[in-house]
């Protein structure tokens, strides 16, 4: 930011940092995006209509607003391209911090992108429209711009100056303006095309069609546009291309396809029309800051605001789209908005719309909504924790990996319900880092042998959505590491044959004298240590105390705050593993007793380290030494 230097009445201003950064960038630019200049100052030439339209219809004073038009005029010789609006103006205060100096973080944010996206691809500056500072483009074809301007407030004018290095100067413009804003591109060398009129007639048609004022070819020429609001269209008149090209003008991004669209119409109770859209990718997840969320609201074709958080909740955030209503006063402030019942009653019907879509596109086209679910389904996931009223509704949307499914595939809670075995009460699930590590639990052997699947949570989000929702279609979500795990009863086919290791002489030989040994030998490291009916190889597993939250929920929650306390939980050992059965028998002896106590603590060390915790490295390392030492000793030398 700078201050401005008086010289006569002419002001001299530097662009803050960030601007300079960004007209480097641009002024350097690819050739083929050079369109998207024009696109987005015939953009701004809209808004400042719309501002204007709004304002004819609030403010009694400015009830003749005239003709609210863009007139678009290049000029060969003089290499000029003018884009004139009768749009609301700026005053010079409104010049100052629009086009230069006040810190705008959408300048960092663009910034930001492109050298992101540099990493993966060429950097996409066609996205400039979506951050605020489309302005700017304009130095990607000129090499000077001048912007001269007159707010409807005003009688007299301004004019801004700059040739996009490093300064620019604000001067009172001479003579009489018209109300609004003319923007004068002096064309650089290589791009002075764009003051032919084949030049502006393609790009009117290719980025403009849906501005809804005229765009006329030169003051009183030829209109180049039609802007005709397809929302009010029926839907069967409208085409896949104009709705591509409605989302187009929406996003400011020339070439992008929706994933898909969902037109609304309703007329009574309430009247609206809608249109949203779903973008191909979400840019959330290349490290951007929260996206902003909203839709364009209209009242009777007027645009009331740009985006209206109001009209969805944020975890649909994603949207894109407008919605247009007759029973909205214009003059509904934003303040209220949020306490407005036709909006409230419009969210209500938007948020049941497209998640009724989203159910359609699951069933009717599983690879789209596999595309869709891949980028957007963490939002989702928040919704099932934010919105108590939806969320079952949202959670039926909710896709995971499971012990059943082939590797990739993803699993809905119905789907799950639908192939529960008979007498399977609750759903079950496991959290954890990483499918890898949750496939290789432990405490999912019962799950296997028995043929009951076991829901995979590997997205920190995850817990938190199965927490919220508790149960679905009546059935409780239960985390198998619990220790009140409850297990169908095993059918009667089932029970006649007696797994070897299940023989009652197997637990008698000194298996509770184990049991005492492990509690002395860990102590309060544990919070009991018990007999094992999940697992059926491993020797032990770790599970967390009724009614607690499961490990992975421990994990979560202390990567959020490292204070959090360590719960002791209880360590199930399984009489029927070899090892488990061996230290049974050795368990008579009391000279063996150091050993088994070693041992208890080397299972439970071994199991903490299986969710990722090492704890005591040094003793860790000592007693895996001593135990090799010893079974080196066992060895004979003279056996190959
Ligand atoms: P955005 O349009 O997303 O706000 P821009 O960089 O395109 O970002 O424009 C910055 C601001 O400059 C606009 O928000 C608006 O206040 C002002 N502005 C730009 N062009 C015009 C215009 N033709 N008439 C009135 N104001 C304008
Ligand atoms: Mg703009």
């Amino acid at each position: 930011m700078s201050t401005g230097t008086v010289a006569g009445e002419r002001q001299e201003f530097t662009f803050q940092a960030e601007i300079k950064q960004l007209l480097h960038l641009l002024s350097h630019s690819l050739y083929q995006s050079r369109d998207i200049a024009v696109r987005e100052l015939i953009s701004n030439a809209s808004d400042a209509l719309d501002k204007m339209r709004y304002v004819s219809l609030t403010e009694d004073s400015q009830r003749d607003a005239g003709a609210l038009e863009i007139v678009i005029e290049g000029n060969e010789t003089e290499k000029t391209l003018i884009i004139r609006d009768a749009g609301i103006g700026m005053t010079q205060d409104e010049l100052v911090q629009n086009l230069g100096t006040i810190a705008r973080s959408g300048s960092a944010e663009f910034l930001k992108a492109m050298t992101a996206s540099a990493g993966t691809s060429k950097p996409d500056v066609s996205l400039i429209g979506q951050f605020g500072v489309g302005f700017y483009s304009a130095f990607m074809i000129a090499d000077r711009v001048r912007v001269r301007t007159r707010s409807y407030r005003e009688g007299s004018g301004w004019e801004w100056e700059s040739d996009g290095s490093g300064s620019f100067s604000i001067t009172p413009a001479e003579g009489d303006l018209p109300r609004g804003t003319e923007v004068i591109l002096h064309l650089k060398d290589d791009a002075t095309d764009y003051a032919s009129t084949w030049r502006a007639r393609e790009i009117v048609r290719r980025y403009s069609s849906f501005v809804p004022y005229p765009i006329r070819l030169g003051q009183g020429g030829e209109v180049l546009n039609d802007q005709k609001p397809i929302w009010v269209e029926p839907k069967n008149q409208v085409t896949e291309e104009q709705y591509t090209r409605f989302y187009q003008h929406l996003t400011h991004h020339p070439d992008e396809t929706p994933l898909w669209h969902l037109h609304l119409a309703a007329d009574s109770p309430i009247q609206y029309r809608a249109i949203l859209y779903c973008p191909p990718t979400n840019l959330e997840r290349f490290g951007f800051t929260k996206l902003d969320h909203g839709l364009h609201l209209c009242a009777r074709r007027v645009l009331v605001q740009s985006e209206c958080r109001d009209l969805i909740p944020e975890y649909l955030r994603f949207l894109f789209g407008l919605v247009d209503s007759e029973d909205l006063p214009l003059n509904v402030s934003r303040e209220t908005l949020q306490d407005n019942t036709v909006i409230r009653r419009i969210r209500t019907a938007i948020i049941k719309g497209v998640l009724d879509r989203l159910d359609r596109l699951a069933e009717e086209d599983p690879e789209k909504y596999r595309a869709f679910y891949e980028p957007f389904g963490i939002m989702l996931k928040q919704g099932v924790v934010e919105d108590p009223a939806n969320r079952e509704r949202v959670a039926k949307l909710l896709r995971f990996s499971s012990s059943r499914g082939e590797e990739g595939a993803s699993v809905s809670l119905d789907a799950y319900i639908a192939r529960m075995p008979e007498g399977q009460k609750p759903i079950y699930y496991l959290g954890g880092p990483d499918l890898a590590s949750v496939a290789k639990s432990p405490n999912l052997e019962i799950f296997r042998r028995r043929g009951l699947e076991v829901l995979f949570l590997t997205d920190p989000i995850d817990e938190f959505a199965i927490t919220a929702l508790t149960t679905y279609q009546g059935k409780k979500l239960v985390s198998i590491d619990s220790a009140d795990l409850e297990l169908p009863e095993v059918p009667e086919s089932e029970k006649d044959e007696p797994k070897p290791d299940e023989s009652p002489e197997a637990k008698e030989s000194g298996f509770p004298r184990v049991l005492d040994l492990f509690r002395a030998a860990l102590g309060n490291r544990v919070k009991d240590v018990r007999e094992s009916k999940r697992l059926t190889d491993s020797p032990c597993c770790l599970v967390n105390v009724e009614g607690g939250p499961s490990t992975q929920m421990q994990r979560i929650l202390r990567m959020a705050n490292r204070d959090f306390p360590e719960t002791s939980r209880i360590l199930e050992i399984n009489p029927s593993s070899p090892l488990i059965r061996r230290l049974g028998q050795l368990s008579a002896n009391a000279d063996h007793e150091a050993f088994i106590k070693q041992c208890a603590l080397q299972l439970w060390t071994n199991a903490m380290i299986l969710e990722g915790v090492t704890p005591d490295p040094e003793d860790l390392v000592s007693r895996v030494q001593t135990f090799m030492t010893e079974a080196a000793e066992k060895r004979s030398p003279l056996i190959l």
